[in-house]
């Protein structure tokens, strides 16, 4: 677990003071420095750093309040990560409302960047099911905020990236489940339209729905891979047993251990994983919603230099469009990207002012951090985006330009008057600062 002060891709590098949140009542440091609530780092880039400041761990701010198991609301301290959660309610017959790719995330780090999940076409964003919070801002006051009480305070605090205050409780509102198991169909992607075609039939039927994508893969093979859908199990079955076992990358592997070559390897093997076009299985929560979580500190495998993550949403416009344009340029480059996902967004709105998922189609790779030439096939990168009309996750983000970060922000002007005056993190300054 990296709940240290680092970001999971190792970049960039920064001097920070740690200061402990031991509970709920514990005051902030005083006001001569500027602070940033801190999860677990699960953040890419620098929007869970701030360099020359004071990082809030929450770590220790890890106890429950209640849980009510009639109506499925949660009551607890913001550190609480999504893992703790799943340990406590999966046997009492209670799920996630929404989860991203990995469990080892904070409540208040997943309400701060409003995340998202394989089912955002039905549910939309995390922050949709929180009830209540407790914000504590630098002057020391502390704000219940609810869809009734204070609720301008809570939509900016979903997706606020840390930056109106800590929140150091929560209610969330949980799903009921009958089993832990999922019902999960692989499905062989011939290319990009049949993504879409999958994604459009899938989306009535499926819960959660999700494809990834063999980005060396060029030409009438563009977009090939697989396409994974599924739901609940709806066969009552126990709710305790689990035999997921994970183990963990012990050191950082040399940078050159990922490389289009090695990436191409590992591609050919993922697709002839499945030896039918279509695999029908039912499998534990784990393996499904967290496969990555089997390999702690999977991020060491980029070596010391770290990694970039692009995630993009753009709009649906009916054929592949800028999706196709993105993967040519990524093929044409030569740089391999060894996870790359595609999803598509449902119609919800915004749940907080600055929530990244809206409607459209989302991508999201990973690059070894070559320098330069990494960063220039970003800003040809973001151009699509731009261009298309679409926007960067600033959870994923270490370099998006502050033109950029503007320009995919629309209700960011709306947003600045909650930010705290003595809230700040090395993204906030970098993206705000004109370039
Ligand atoms: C393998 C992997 C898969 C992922 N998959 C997805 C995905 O599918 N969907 C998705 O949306 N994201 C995904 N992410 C990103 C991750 O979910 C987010 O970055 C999440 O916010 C990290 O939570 P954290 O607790 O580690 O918070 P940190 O990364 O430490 O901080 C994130 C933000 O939350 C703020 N924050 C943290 N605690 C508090 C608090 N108590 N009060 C106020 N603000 C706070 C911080 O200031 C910062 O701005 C993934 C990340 C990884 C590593």
């Amino acid at each position: 677990m990296n709940g240290d002060g680092t970001s999971w891709g190792g970049l960039p590098a920064v001097s920070q003071t740690l200061y402990p949140v031991r509970n709920r009542t514990h005051p902030l440091p005083p006001v001569d420095t500027h602070m940033l609530p801190y999860g677990l780092g699960r953040s890419y880039g620098d929007s869970c750093l701030n360099h020359m400041g004071t990082l809030l761990t929450t770590d220790q701010l890890d106890r429950w309040i209640s849980f009510d198991p009639a109506s499925g609301v949660l009551h607890c301290e913001a550190g609480v990560s999504l893992a703790q959660i799943l340990e406590l309610v999966v046997p009492k017959g209670w799920f996630l409302p929404v989860t991203p790719g990995t469990r080892h995330v904070t409540l208040g780090g997943a309400i701060a960047n409003d995340v998202h999940g394989k089912n955002h076409h039905r549910a939309g964003t995390f922050g949709r099911y929180v009830r209540e919070i407790e914000l504590l801002r630098s002057d020391g006051s502390r704000t219940q905020c609810s869809r009734t009480r204070n609720a301008r305070w809570l939509r900016a605090t979903i997706g606020g990236l840390g930056l109106t205050g800590l929140i150091t409780t929560v209610k969330l509102q949980l799903r009921p489940i009958v089993s832990r198991n999922m019902e999960v169909e692989e499905i062989k992607m011939t290319g990009l339209k049949q993504f879409f075609d999958l994604a459009d039939a899938s989306d009535p039927t499926h819960e959660y729905t999700v494809a990834w994508v063999d980005c060396l893969a060029t030409g009438a093979q563009l977009g090939r891979g697989i396409f994974f859908r599924a739901n609940h199990s709806e066969t009552p079955s126990s709710l305790n047993s689990d035999r997921t076992r994970s183990f963990s990358v012990p050191m950082r592997a040399p940078n050159w251990l990922l490389n289009p070559i090695s990436i191409q390897g590992f591609n050919a093997l993922y697709r002839n994983k499945l030896r039918t076009d279509c695999h029908l299985a039912t499998q534990d929560y784990r393996p499904f919603f967290y496969p990555l979580d089997r390999v702690e500190n999977w991020n060491r495998l980029y070596g010391k230099r770290g990694f970039y993550q692009h995630q993009c949403v753009v709009p649906r416009d009916g054929h592949e469009g800028a999706i196709q344009e993105l993967l040519e340029r990524i093929g044409r480059s030569g740089q391999a990207s060894f996870l790359a996902v595609l999803k598509l967004f449902g119609d919800h709105p915004p749940e907080g002012l600055l929530s990244f998922p809206r409607p459209g189609v989302t991508l999201a790779l990973d690059f070894p951090n070559r320098g330069e030439s990494t960063l220039k096939l970003f800003r040809e990168l973001d151009d699509v985006v731009m261009q298309a009309g679409g926007a960067l996750y600033p959870a994923k983000d270490a370099r998006m330009s502050s033109d950029h970060f503007r320009q995919f922000t629309p209700a960011l002007d709306t947003f600045l008057p909650y930010v705290d005056p003595a809230f700040s993190s090395s993204f906030h300054r970098r993206v705000l600062t004109p370039s």
